[in-house]
């Protein structure tokens, strides 16, 4: 076994977060990415040309692939974030959902199992398999309340009810057959690097660009944001610190209406780059809903906090800030991943293609 940690998704938003920081403290990454429409290498920046990162284009359900690189590579542990994950497109096109997030997790636990079988002991007990999944598994809740590793179950999208789908295959990979699982629950995230299809990046793109601002409903649906580098924190925290068989969950202490969020950008944008025509406020735009959306999210990550010593560090209001300012300096980025297929279009309405 190598000190290589291997990342699936490793190209996408968050997992391009987690590649730059581990090969910035000088880890060995294996970056397992199909290369989707939502995984750009550009994301990675220097980290992509590190003799540290490790690029394996390969498709987690194919099982043969990961066979290899797992005997090829070697690695001690894998973090596992490669998934489709826009709920508008699950709406759209579930069965790439099913594919990926379901069987392709079962392939990779699967193939996961096997290497960790062959390990020798004291490399078996040092192995661990992350597994990242997100609060919508636990449904929607009032206005009361907050989600906490108790939570029951209760999926509404093809996304959230694929991803509970995978979380289940982990558990059952740690109780059926004793590999090392640790799963992990991650309310909203935000940051750089994030597909300009998801409400905040999307957002800021068409303000800045002065097209109209969809607000799916009244906008009064909440919730909790987490800067993409604390859930990242977070995920390294539970790598090292997680107890095998474990949940934890990681909320930003940040929860905010839809509507509220693209008021702070509007004044963000107000304030960095103002508009002849007046205050980007005027571009918002109420629109149909979208089928079965949650109305609010929010985490108790109290247990984890005290478990992982681990906690969001930065403000929300921080965190926008610079995400606001990141994507308002690299266009350049932006028009790469949305390399001319991607508009900013409404998806999600359920119509069948
Ligand atoms: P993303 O869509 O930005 O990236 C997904 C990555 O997975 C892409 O690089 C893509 O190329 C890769 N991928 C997709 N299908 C693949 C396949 N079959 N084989 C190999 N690679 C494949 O997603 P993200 O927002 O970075 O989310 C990463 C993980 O974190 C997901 O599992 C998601 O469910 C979870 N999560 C996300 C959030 C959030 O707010 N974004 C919150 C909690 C949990």
């Amino acid at each position: 076994m190598t000190d290589a940690i291997l990342v699936t998704g490793g190209a996408g938003f968050i997992g391009s977060a987690l590649v730059r920081r581990l090969v910035a403290e000088g880890v060995s990454v294996v970056n397992v990415d199909r290369l989707t429409y939502a995984g750009n290498l550009a994301s990675l920046g220097d980290a992509s040309s590190s003799p540290l990162h490790h690029l394996e284009q390969v498709d987690i359900r194919d099982a043969a692939a990961l066979h290899r690189v797992f005997r090829a590579r070697r690695p001690r542990a894998v973090i596992h974030l490669a998934a489709e994950s826009h709920v508008d497109r699950s709406i759209d096109g579930p069965a790439a959902f099913v594919e990926t997030n379901v069987v392709g997790t079962f392939w990779l636990l699967e193939e996961a199992r096997r290497y960790h079988a062959e390990l020798p002991d004291t490399d078996r007990d040092a192995f661990r398999f992350v597994h990242v999944s997100t609060d919508e598994v636990f449904g929607a809740l009032g206005d009361e309340s907050r989600f906490d590793e108790s939570s029951a179950y209760d999926p509404r999208s093809p996304y959230s009810a694929t991803k509970a789908g995978s979380d289940h295959l982990a558990r059952a990979w740690y109780h059926a057959y004793g590999l090392p699982v640790i799963v992990t629950n991650c309310s909203n995230n935000y940051g750089p690097c994030q597909f300009p299809e998801k409400l905040i990046p999307l957002m800021i793109r068409t303000a800045a660009r002065g097209g109209p601002l969809p607000i799916y409903g009244d906008g009064r649906n909440v919730r909790d944001w987490i800067y993409v580098d604390d859930h990242v924190a977070g995920l390294l925290a539970a790598l090292e610190y997680g107890t095998p068989g474990e949940t934890y969950l990681f909320g930003g202490e940040a929860e905010r209406r839809n509507i509220d969020v693209v008021h702070a950008i509007c004044a963000l944008l107000d304030e960095l780059r103002p508009s002849p025509d007046g205050a980007h406020a005027r571009l918002i735009a109420f629109v149909e809903d979208r089928p079965g959306h949650d109305y609010r999210y929010a985490i108790d990550s109290s247990r984890t906090r005290a478990a992982l010593d681990w906690h969001p560090a930065l403000s929300f209001e921080e965190g926008l800030r610079r995400t606001v300012e990141w994507y308002l300096a690299n266009e350049a980025w932006c028009e790469a991943v949305e390399g001319g297929t991607y508009r900013g279009e409404r998806l999600g309405l359920g119509v069948r293609p």
